[in-house]
């Protein structure tokens, strides 16, 4: 039989925590976390701080670009919003906001309207399984009539196909087949990649033709993006650590608990918790949503969560903004981009790794 088996290991974010080196900085502060980034074919730079709002409802929303674009951080906005209110966002924030949309006809028309009324300057080209023909055919002609624009593509886990799309003309490559928070395709297909190790191999592949990469899922932790930017992601793309805030532009759901306690009179009390509903946008509850339910070829790879409701994404901007200087100067790095080269990995038995309860 002609199976094949990659014995290599692959590793996750939890198989690994990264070790503490001598270390010149004096304080968190000298440390720089933004980036300068040039891209391959566009010819545009980026400067901030590299971690993007996925194009995920309740977390690429126009509240979560206006609040996030003061950080410099960037978001892709959901392929569903509505042309007329894209063309007033993008007139006021084309510098981090994304335009993501898919591959189907409808999607480039939608995409043609709204860049003829304003220019757009960032595109994520964004599907299930970049390893397709027509997702490769169609970056490369996108490339083609629009040479100005960065073009991120996505989603892949591997460095040959990561190399095809810089080579078609893909600036940035999305990695990440399976990490999700919300994500089901590694339980319901099989498919997947360890996301360290796939960022490790498609970050050396990319920045070997010039190209560049994202970081895209599986950080649940500020550790997580730490690792996922010293692995060699040049940026981290976040669903559900963003989700269940101010700028998911969501109901807040409020559920009463019965606590162990009782009042004076002998009476339970109860306690009350907010959250916000979070799915994956391939779940059934997207399918649902936006296209008439999931077809009879298709299964969900996505399920639907309710994730605490946790205030305004300016906190958590903060703790990420506290754990990737702390980090850095754990290990002697000056800056974001030295860190890949100053970070030793060592691996562990993921239990040492997991978040105290
Ligand atoms: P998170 O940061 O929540 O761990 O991961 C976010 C990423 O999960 C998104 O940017 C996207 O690539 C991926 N994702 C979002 N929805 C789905 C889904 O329904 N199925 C799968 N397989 N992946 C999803």
């Amino acid at each position: 039989m002609n199976m094949l088996l990659d014995s290599s290991f692959k590793l996750g974010y939890n198989d690994v925590l990264l070790r503490p080196k001598r270390s010149a900085l004096g304080s968190r502060k000298e440390v720089n976390i933004h980036r300068e980034l040039k891209f391959k074919h566009s010819q545009h730079t980026f400067e901030g701080l590299p971690i993007i709002a996925s194009n995920m409802d309740g977390v690429g929303t126009f509240k979560m670009a206006q609040t996030l674009s003061k950080y410099k951080m960037l978001t892709a906005l959901t392929k569903h919003l509505e042309i007329d209110d894209l063309i007033n966002h993008f007139k006021k924030d084309n510098q981090y906001t994304i335009y993501s949309l898919g591959i189907k006809d409808e999607d480039f028309q939608k995409f043609k309207a709204v860049n003829q009324a304003v220019t757009i300057k960032w595109v994520c080209i964004d599907v299930a399984n970049g390893y397709s023909e027509r997702f490769i055919d169609f970056v490369a002609n996108f490339r083609q009539e629009f040479p100005d624009k960065i073009i991120i593509a996505g989603n892949v886990a591997t460095s040959d196909i990561t190399e095809e799309l810089i080579l078609k003309g893909a600036d940035i490559v999305k990695v990440g087949i399976g990490p999700g928070s919300a994500c089901t395709t590694r339980i319901v297909t099989g498919i997947g990649v360890p996301q360290l190790s796939a960022v490790i191999e498609c970050a050396d592949a990319a920045h070997g033709l010039g190209g560049l990469i994202i970081a895209d899922g599986g950080c649940n932790t500020t550790g997580d993006i730490v690792k996922a930017f010293a692995g060699g992601g040049d940026f981290v793309m976040l669903g559900g650590f963003l989700a269940g805030t101010d700028q998911s532009q969501k109901e807040v759901i409020e559920k009463k608990f019965i606590t162990s306690q009782v009042d004076n009179n002998n009476q339970i009390i109860y306690e009350t918790k907010k959250f916000i509903q979070f799915y994956g946008m391939s779940s059934e509850t997207a399918n649902k949503k936006y296209s008439d339910g999931i077809k009879d070829y298709k299964t969900s790879e996505g399920r639907e969560v309710l994730v605490d409701y946790k205030g305004s994404v300016d906190k958590i901007v903060q703790q990420i903004i506290g754990g990737l200087r702390s980090a850095c100067t754990y290990v002697g790095a000056i800056n974001l981009k030295v860190l890949p080269r100053c970070a030793t990995f060592v691996r562990c038995n993921n239990t040492h790794n997991k978040i105290l309860e």
